[in-house]
């Protein structure tokens, strides 16, 4: 007999709603479940005082697929927002992602001439064949001066560790531009969906049914029982009842502050890279939308080791971690008429766009 539903779809995030999008359109019947009281995971906004608070951090799509840009903007326009982020370091506001403003800020050069002479001399006095923790890896990539203002307090703070006792492969290369340029994404297409994420949801679920407040696992049987596929974008070791162990993440701990002004910091997103801040951000939500409030939402970010009844947001890829996550990998690919996917079911740190690419991959071959 015919069940209720094609799919359950457990989770409203972008993976989530990006499939049952899909579904529907390939004339499907879905149920989409949410634990949280709201749909969108973690790109929803709370709109306090007429502004779009970024509710689990900071959110910026950006993208270099034309076909995605278009996805995403047949459910809601995008405005021009770039991301431009700065740093206080040391009582000094610099310009990031690191380019000749930074350079100039930081050693006065200003040409691209100066600024390399100066950063290979920096580079050149810390050759380290093979580095052996974080450290040395970005003394080795960039030098003394890039590292005590930007990156060693502000990676302490992120990971809750000591540069030297973290391992080398955080950080792969550091870009590095020799232009006037503050825009931090390379990507040819960059915004924010006018009127906040939630209206991309919203038109991603439209036609839906969705429950919110709903525990997949609260009673997991009758869901399974009500569709012929479940769609799973939550934690892929929870899914196993953690079985063979637990995988880990880091977290972080929103504080937000409303205040009575206009405009507290003229930008979008600053660095507080000193180690005398325990946060590592402050975003001011409004110039995510250029809005003119009389009033503004500020939220300090801060790193939290991840625990009981904290949210997960970054995985760990250590080697640990990865080895088990293959394990549980192993058993889902054995679970029939389970579909997992997202960043929670594949374990890894997707943005915006290559969550969607991923749904849009697996419902192509799904509905083919
Ligand atoms: P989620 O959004 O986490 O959705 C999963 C959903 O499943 C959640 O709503 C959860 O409540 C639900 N769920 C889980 N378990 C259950 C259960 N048992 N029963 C019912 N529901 C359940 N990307 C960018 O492109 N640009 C950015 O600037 C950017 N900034 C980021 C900043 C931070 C701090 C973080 C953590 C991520 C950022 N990202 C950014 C990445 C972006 O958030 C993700 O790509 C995207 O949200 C992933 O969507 P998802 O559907 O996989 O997961």
């Amino acid at each position: 007999m015919k069940k209720e539903y094609d799919y359950v779809i457990v989770g409203s995030g972008l993976f989530g709603s990006v499939f049952a999008h899909e579904a529907k359109k390939a004339g499907k019947k879905c149920l989409v479940i949410d634990k949280r009281n709201h749909v969108g995971g973690n790109i929803y906004c709370e709109n306090i005082e007429g502004i779009n608070v970024h509710k689990y951090g900071a959110h910026i799509f950006h993208t270099n697929d034309k076909t995605l840009w278009n996805y995403v903007n047949q459910f809601v326009e995008f405005n021009n927002f770039t991301n431009s982020p700065l740093s206080l370091s040391k009582g000094k506001l610099y310009n990031l992602p690191f380019n000749m403003n930074t350079f100039y800020q930081l050693w006065g050069t200003k040409t691209p001439k100066e600024a390399k002479a100066k950063i290979e001399e920096q580079i050149s006095r810390y050759v380290v064949e093979k580095p052996q923790n974080l450290e040395e890896q970005a003394l080795s990539l960039v030098g003394k001066d890039i590292y005590d203002n930007f990156i060693k307090e502000y990676t302490e703070k992120q990971w809750g560790r000591k540069a030297t006792e973290l391992p080398s492969f955080i950080i792969k290369r550091i870009p590095i531009r020799f232009t006037f340029d503050n825009n931090y994404f390379n990507d040819t297409y960059q915004g924010i969906p006018i009127g906040g994420y939630n209206k991309l949801i919203e038109g991603l679920l439209d036609g839906i049914e969705v429950l919110t407040n709903i525990d997949y696992f609260t009673d997991r049987q009758k869901f399974n029982q009500l569709s012929e596929k479940i769609v799973y974008s939550g934690k892929i070791d929870e899914y196993f009842d953690y079985k063979l162990g637990v995988l880990e993440y880091r977290s972080l701990l929103f504080e937000n502050e409303i205040l009575e002004i206009e405009n507290f910091q003229g930008n979008a997103v600053v660095n507080y890279n000193d180690s005398v801040y325990d946060f590592t951000r402050i975003i001011e939500h409004k110039h995510f939308e250029f809005g003119k409030q009389k009033k503004t939402v500020i939220t300090k970010e801060y790193p939290q080791e991840w625990g009981h009844g904290k949210e997960a947001f970054y995985p760990i890829n250590d080697l640990k971690n990865q080895s088990l996550f293959n394990e549980y990998k192993k058993l889902a690919l054995k679970e029939k008429n389970v579909i997992f996917g997202g960043r929670l079911a594949e374990y890894k740190y997707y943005d915006m766009h290559q969550v969607i690419a991923l749904a849009l991959t697996k419902t192509k071959k799904e509905f083919k």
